[in-house]
């Protein structure tokens, strides 16, 4: 699971952090690791997968039994109904991998994945991990609705990799680790491949020696958008401020005429600098509300919108007062097709409407090159500009 139930100091979600900005992992010890309510959300629909891995694959309950398991999983507070839609996906996911077997395969889920012998202390906990022949399957359950996450490459994913494999090696000839990442909730599944050796070099030459670092609270501070985007740190860490500050004094000292190649680099560092800046107003606001001081600010009570005190009685005295109809005091509007999807589930709302789902194009948006979609241009090609004529 990407969120380590009890966390280790180097832990394979925060390894894309702590490998390149050294200290962040000490740094980070500082501040309270608030869980969230998405956390939380997370947590729960990461049991409800468990509980169908479990019945399917690994040790079958009775009906009753998995019935009554899962109707206490749903009765928290936090359960939706779309979360028996995202979970039977990664079941489904999970089925399509250990079918893909002529035999059938050993299947762990929610594994202690232990990688101490790369990274002090480092443990982790893997959804599920499948093994056929020399072949071994890392699966991660995300219920984030954030960015899509690439398997490929992935530090958490290979980090895992190298716990399963410590733990499976001797008993089965692995030589290639498929690592899976679902994304239900937006549409995104995916897979890269590593071969044995390919792993075994890079947990060498880049983890070893980096982990060791942090470990001790050594090395460099490396800010980034990126790095310092989920660090716990990222509100009044200094390294961050100096190399915001840094940029900002480069940036605006420039020429008012700037050139499409000074943007594209000004743009990504800008970047940061919003969303730092965006963090410490957040950070300053908490301050001042539990009676701290951050010169040059107070906290003041935002913009208030007008409402009835009671809705029910306004709408009395306006429907006796015979000056508006009652029904002149309601809009009737359609629910918005999440919100449908949401009420009906997943499997049930594809079933039903697939074919009225339509999907116009965005509204063009700026991306970083490395973004996966296809660019777009407004501009007509000639060729289309002459089947126009
Ligand atoms: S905020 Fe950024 S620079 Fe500072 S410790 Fe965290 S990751 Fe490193």
């Amino acid at each position: 699971m990407s969120q380590e139930r009890k966390h280790a100091l180097l832990s394979a979600s925060a390894a894309s952090r702590w490998l390149i900005c050294h200290p962040s992992a000490r740094l980070e010890e500082q501040f309270p690791d608030a869980a969230s309510d998405y956390a939380e959300e997370g947590s729960l629909a990461h049991e409800i997968c468990e509980l169908k891995v479990r019945q399917n694959f690994i040790k079958k309950q009775s009906a009753a039994t998995f019935k009554k398991k899962l109707k206490a999983l749903q009765e928290k507070d936090l359960y939706q109904k779309e979360m028996d839609g995202y979970t039977d996906e990664y079941l489904d996911y999970v089925s399509g991998i250990v079918h893909g077997f002529d035999s059938p395969p050993y299947i762990a889920v929610e594994k202690r994945l232990d990688y101490s012998h790369v990274v002090p202390e480092g443990f982790g906990t893997g959804d599920c991990v499948i093994i056929g022949g020399d072949v071994m399957h890392v699966i991660d359950f995300k219920y984030g609705k954030g960015v899509p996450v690439k398997a490929e490459g992935n530090p958490q994913m290979k980090l895992y990799a190298a716990g399963a494999l410590k733990e499976y090696a001797f008993l089965y000839p692995i030589k290639e680790i498929r690592m899976h990442i679902v994304q239900p909730r937006i549409d995104y599944n995916n897979e890269g491949v590593i071969y044995v050796e390919e792993l075994n070099a890079w947990l060498n030459a880049v983890v070893k020696p980096n982990a060791e670092l942090a470990f001790k609270g050594e090395g460099e501070y490396r800010p980034s958008e990126e790095t310092c985007r989920f660090c716990r740190a990222k509100h009044t860490c200094r390294a961050r401020s100096e190399q915001n500050l840094e940029l900002a004094k480069e940036d605006f000292k420039k020429p008012p005429l700037l050139t499409a190649e000074e943007i594209g680099p000004i743009l990504k560092q800008a970047k940061d600098l919003k969303a730092w800046a965006s963090d410490l107003e957040e950070w300053a606001l908490k301050e001042v509300l539990s009676g701290g001081t951050v010169p040059g600010w107070k906290a003041v009570e935002g913009r208030s919108v007008r409402k009835f005190a009671d809705q029910d009685k306004a709408f009395q005295i306006l429907a006796c007062s015979g000056m508006v109809e009652e029904e002149m005091l309601y809009v009737r509007k359609p629910h918005t097709l999440s919100e449908i999807e949401k009420m009906l589930g997943k499997k049930e709302f594809r079933e039903l409407l697939a074919d009225q789902v339509v999907k116009p194009p965005g509204k063009p948006t700026l991306a970083p090159e490395e973004d996966e979609r296809e660019p777009i241009t407004l501009q007509t090609s000639a060729e289309e500009d002459f089947k126009e004529e």
